[in-house]
């Protein structure tokens, strides 16, 4: 992440578009330069009535410069023919969603995906939403959210890709390369726009929206790389942030959205506001209504999102007319921000055709196809990650009586998880659904729901909205329990389908409590006393302190939020069909007093020595619980066992134009053959600022066959060892650097190498 270094520095007028973007804006009025600045929700079209809508007689006025998530392409077509019919200068919208981890055909939640570790399959996930929702007329995605939180109280921890800024990293390139493809102009790839810039998953408390204050070395170093990830790979546009950062608001930040974003970072394409941001300002106490829109724009805003509403004073269309006459805001910063998203719908090919993602014969053959059912059940099963198998509980049997219990075994329209706009909730195949379909007759399944989601109806109906209800049994929970109860004591194995329903995360979904509601956890205390063999399916947004559940049942599945296909891929890895390979990208914590906790931490003067865990008076640890999380960052098992030997380094001395290459031997030891994920560490022992006690750097995903070995080679060079110091420079310093192999962030193996001058 280059911030001082010499990336050029990019400006509008190199565009192959220029002349013509700037001769639209010679002929613009100033209502129609504001107005393509405004970007108002869809509200009140539906088919049909597209062309008698309050937001149309604005379109015709030439007052709207996109709208966003209006879903079918009969509509956006007409409302589309409205722009480029009626409109004086006959401008395109664009069309906006958050297309977040699928479209109708959904993925499972991003930090489910992220715990793939698959590069490839990740941007292919990308690349198929840009198809469904690009055949659905949708041009424009307000993903990828690769903002980097070390705090599962904050609900939205579940949209991100977890705690480490190089795989964070990673995933944001591939996000952007698979929504945006080679080439903006085909009509199956779509404009991307990564968010939310900046810090916004660092929330004092965990708490959504809340303040952020950091330092500059941390963001630099530990929280800014991702979004720089997705600049570097082309994304077309930024969201501003809810948050502050040092004291002023991210949407009227000049220092974030102009002197980083696009002087120091290159990047040229157009920012938006996040969801009534300009507004919001006024309450973070930084302005009237003028001050703050006049702000964002001069801070380096380009377009205001739902701004343009009855009950929203502060909006670019309510107040920059004005700012323009009292010389609050120049004439020259409108135009720029309006050439910049003119020269968006230029890439895009929308003036050229503004029709060109309005066919409607596309919706049928490329939305929710069987081929992309079958793409998500294999993401979905690739996502899960294994938490605990004592005994080798699973992979189960395909025979007896196997009890399906629990509030989430049967509920198809939790599956999607939180942020699925576009899903057809109803029609994705629930555990119940999927465990019948896989099994077949060759077992006898058995459900019952068991327990409501919680003893607390209000946080339940809180945790269950946007039609993602699990409708409240009307029975009482001993009832409910007792059902339960004697369907498990005859049957062979219980899988309790437990946690969270899906909007117990998502935007504004924060918790200060990370167990399993108490209302579940008395539920499998119960099923466990049966004395049968349990198996823990946990639906989760976020890491959650399960200790209990650690210690109590013997094997537990973490499938997060699955997607379409949920049903169908728990059952494909509880049956061993799918052999499970992911591996945590967010730490889970003992309990919600270690937050924020993360591997890539800070060394303290006073650490604690490697004393198994044992308290030790004046040291940095808890008189209560250990340092240590319940399960480490990079951790998952597999029902294969895997073991690490033989690493090597080519040489001891590496200098900064050389390279080290560290090879090791992974073998699969065990029964089945599966996937690894082989992950690199390394510490900078010394450096003029303090280095984190380990940092991921590389990480392959291998797959073996039982008692294959394989060769895993990682090359490490000076790029890799840099980091910001005080000055913000982006150095490396010599010195020893200790590397570290292994399967998760607890590495086993360990080595080291100089960096000489
Ligand atoms: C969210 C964004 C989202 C936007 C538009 C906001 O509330 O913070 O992530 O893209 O709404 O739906």
């Amino acid at each position: 992440m280059a911030c001082k270094s010499n990336i050029p520095i990019k400006t509008l007028n190199q565009g192959p578009f220029e002349a013509k973007v700037d001769s639209i804006i010679s002929l613009m009025t100033i209502e129609e330069k504001i107005g393509q600045l405004n970007l108002p929700t869809s509200g009140d079209i539906t088919t049909g009535q597209a062309q008698s809508s309050n937001v149309a007689k604005k379109i015709e006025e030439g007052k709207v410069g996109g709208l966003f998530n209006v879903k079918s392409v009969e509509k956006i077509r007409e409302i589309q023919k409205i722009a480029v019919e009626k409109s004086r200068l006959k401008i395109p919208l664009l069309f906006g969603m958050d297309v977040i981890h699928g479209y109708e055909t959904t993925f499972p939640i991003p930090l489910g995906l992220s715990c793939s570790w698959d590069m490839e399959m990740i941007k292919k996930t990308a690349q198929m939403a840009a198809k469904e929702a690009t055949a659905d007329g949708i041009n424009w995605t307000f993903s990828p959210m690769v903002d980097i939180s070390r705090d599962p109280r904050w609900g939205r921890v579940s949209e991100g890709s977890g705690e480490d800024p190089y795989l964070g990293s990673e995933i944001a390139k591939a996000m952007v390369h698979g929504y945006q493809g080679d080439d903006l102009t085909n009509n199956n790839t779509m404009l991307a726009c990564v968010k939310h810039f900046a810090l916004y998953g660092a929330p004092e408390a965990g708490r959504d929206y809340n303040t952020v204050d950091m330092s500059k070395i941390r963001m630099y170093n530990e929280y800014l790389p991702p979004y720089k990830a997705a600049i570097d790979a082309g994304v077309g546009s930024v969201m501003a942030s809810f948050n502050e950062i040092d004291g002023v608001p991210a949407t009227g930040n000049k220092w974030l959205l102009t002197d980083l974003l696009r002087t120091n970072w290159g990047f040229n394409g157009f920012v938006v506001t996040d969801y009534t941001g300009i507004y919001e300002m006024i309450e973070h106490g930084v302005g009237d209504k003028y001050d703050v829109a006049a702000l964002a724009l001069n801070a380096g805003v380009d377009m205001d999102m739902a701004g343009d509403s009855p009950t929203i004073p502060a909006a670019f269309v309510k107040t920059l007319k004005q700012s323009v006459d009292n010389g609050k805001v120049k004439m020259a910063d409108i135009d720029a921000a309006v050439k910049r998203i003119l020269t968006a719908k230029y890439e895009l090919g929308l003036f050229e055709n503004p029709y060109k993602y309005c066919d409607t014969s596309r919706p049928t053959k490329e939305i929710f196809t069987k081929e992309n059912k079958l793409f998500a059940r294999k993401v979905a099963s690739e996502s899960m990650v294994l938490l605990k198998n004592d005994n080798q509980l699973l992979p189960l049997k395909k025979t007896g009586t196997i009890a399906l219990i629990g509030p989430l075994a049967n509920t198809a329209v939790n599956m999607a998880g939180t942020w699925s706009v576009a899903t057809k909730q109803h029609l994705s195949n629930p555990l119940l659904e999927g465990l019948k379909t896989v099994v077949g007759d060759k077992a006898k399944i058995e459900y019952a729901k068991g327990s409501n989601i919680d003893y607390d109806l209000d946080l339940e109906k809180r945790a269950t909205m946007f039609g993602k209800e699990i409708p409240r049994d009307g029975r009482t929970d001993k009832e409910l329990m007792d059902e339960a109860l004697a369907i498990a004591s005859k049957s062979d194995v219980i899988i309790a389908a437990l946690g969270e329903s899906a909007e117990f995360s998502g935007e504004s979904s924060s918790r200060t409590n990370l167990q399993i509601p108490q209302v579940q956890k008395d539920l499998l205390n119960a099923l466990l006393k049966t004395g049968k063999p349990v198996v823990l399916v946990l639906f989760t947004g976020r890491p959650l302190a399960i200790v209990d559940e650690n210690k109590n049942v013997p094997a537990i599945l973490n499938v997060w939020f699955p997607g379409s296909e949920a049903g169908l891929a728990i059952s494909d890895v509880l049956f061993g069909d799918v052999n499970p390979s992911g591996k945590l990208t967010a730490t889970f914590p003992m309990n919600v007093g270690q937050v924020p906790l993360f591997y890539n931490h800070k060394n303290t003067g006073r650490p604690l020595g490697n004393n198994e865990g044992k308290f030790e008076k004046f040291k940095s640890n808890y008189l209560d619980v250990r340092n240590e999380p319940l399960y480490p960052f990079g951790y998952g098992l597999s029902y294969t066992t895997f073991n690490y030997d033989n690493l090597q380094l080519n040489s001891t001395k590496m200098d900064t134009s050389g390279s080290v290459t560290i090879s090791v031997d992974v073998t699969n030891s065990g029964n089945f053959d599966g996937k690894e994920v082989v992950q690199l560490y390394v510490r900078d022992v010394v450096g003029s600022v303090t280095r984190p006690v380990k940092e991921l750097k590389g990480f392959q995903k291998i797959e073996l066959k039982k008692g294959e070995t394989k060769t895993v080679t990682f090359k490490l060079t000076v790029e890799d060892l840099k980091f910001y110091n005080s000055n913000l420079d982006f150095i490396a310093e010599p010195g020893m650097f200790q590397i570290f192999v292994g399967t998760d962030s607890n590495a086993s193996l360990s080595s080291q190498f100089e960096l000489t001058k």
